[in-house]
């Protein structure tokens, strides 16, 4: 990590963000013998957890080693990074990339990879242990409980789904309506849900019942305990996409969060700012986000190279 002066340096790239996403753009702009900047915030999305499943090679590496490979190779390639964050990207001839400490670099195209935030229901216990026994996705972490006594915690009629999915990890599955209505599950969902053998609580749950740093259990608000070792919940993911909205890329409204609109490299509607892994989409998993970064980068090459062709032509 580089701790020298950037102002007013000028990158071929800056890429905002050094998770799977970023790192990868970063690693192919290094090999393609780009004069590359990372800026990281250091707040990867999935640091809560201990373990990253399903990355062909690398499944159970912890998520901070992976990141920490990731940076040794860019290194390799003169890449440079430093812990930062990214206030603000203006358009000029060049890109200004201005910086929390102060100061700002420029760089001629840029990549957005800042991920997202999960925002967690206001159910007490459930933020503290998320990542541990408190989960939300059964392929990053369903084989590690199988067989375990779930709950499904629902934060809409759309728990619907997470219920009957994870019922292929667990035979044993509650799904607690908590200030879901019971009418507002269709006569389709109920059906599914009876054929998978998953139990519907209806009621409020109150919090979680946490024993020797272990969950055990759920507590409903009339006091009613039901014993669960494994809570799933469906936090609201919040793209960290302020600094395109800034500057002015065309974004898509979603039920899971506002995204950009991007071609299949995740080149948005901004001419020469690419955007890559959660920016781009709630269910980038951390092979996808790395795919991402990969395409947005090699995409760059190639449009850098045509530039520099045609403005040698146009001297
Ligand atoms: C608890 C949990 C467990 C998970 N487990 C798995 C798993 O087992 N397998 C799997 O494939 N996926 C898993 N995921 C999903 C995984 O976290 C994401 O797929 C992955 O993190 C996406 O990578 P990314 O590079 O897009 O974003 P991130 O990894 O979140 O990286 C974004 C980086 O950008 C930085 N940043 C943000 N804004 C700025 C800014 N303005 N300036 C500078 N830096 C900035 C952030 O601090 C962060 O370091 C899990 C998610 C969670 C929540």
């Amino acid at each position: 990590m580089t701790e020298q002066n950037l102002t007013d340096s000028r990158y071929d790239v800056v890429v905002v963000g050094g998770g799977a996403a970023g790192l990868s753009a970063a690693l192919v702009l290094g090999r393609a013998r780009h004069r590359t900047l990372v800026v990281d915030a250091g707040e990867p999305r999935n640091a809560p957890s201990a373990h990253m499943q399903g990355y062909l090679s690398r499944d159970g590496m912890p998520p901070a080693e992976f990141l920490a490979l990731g940076r040794e190779e860019i290194a390799r390639y003169g890449v440079e990074l430093v812990r930062d964050r990214v206030t603000d990207v203006a358009r000029g001839e060049d890109f200004t990339v201005a910086l929390e400490r102060g100061g700002g670099v420029r760089a001629r195209r840029i990549v957005v990879a800042t991920g997202l935030k999960d925002e967690m229901p206001d159910v007490p216990g459930v933020a503290e242990r998320f990542g541990r026994d408190v989960l939300h996705c059964p392929f990053c972490h369903g084989w590690e409980v199988r067989d375990e006594p779930f709950g499904v915690l629902a934060s809409s009629p759309a728990g619907v789904h997470q219920a009957l999915m994870v019922s292929r990890w667990s035979k044993d599955v509650t799904f607690f309506l908590h200030r879901v209505a019971e009418e507002e599950l269709s006569d389709l969902d109920l059906r599914r849900l009876a054929a998978a053998g998953v139990d519907v609580v209806p009621g409020e749950v109150a919090g979680l019942v946490v024993e020797d740093d272990r969950l055990t259990g759920v507590r409903m608000a009339d006091g009613a305990v039901h014993s669960r070792s494994v809570v799933f919940v469906a936090p609201r993911p919040v793209p960290q996409t302020g600094l395109l909205e800034r500057l002015g890329a065309e974004m898509d409204e979603t039920p899971f969060g506002t995204y950009p609109v991007v071609d299949p490299n995740g080149l948005t509607s901004v001419p020469g700012v690419w955007a890559a892994g959660n920016a781009i989409g709630f269910t980038e998993q951390v092979v996808h986000a790395a795919s991402g970064g990969y395409r947005a980068a090699t995409a760059i090459v190639g449009d850098l190279r045509m530039a520099d062709l045609d403005a040698a032509l146009g001297a």
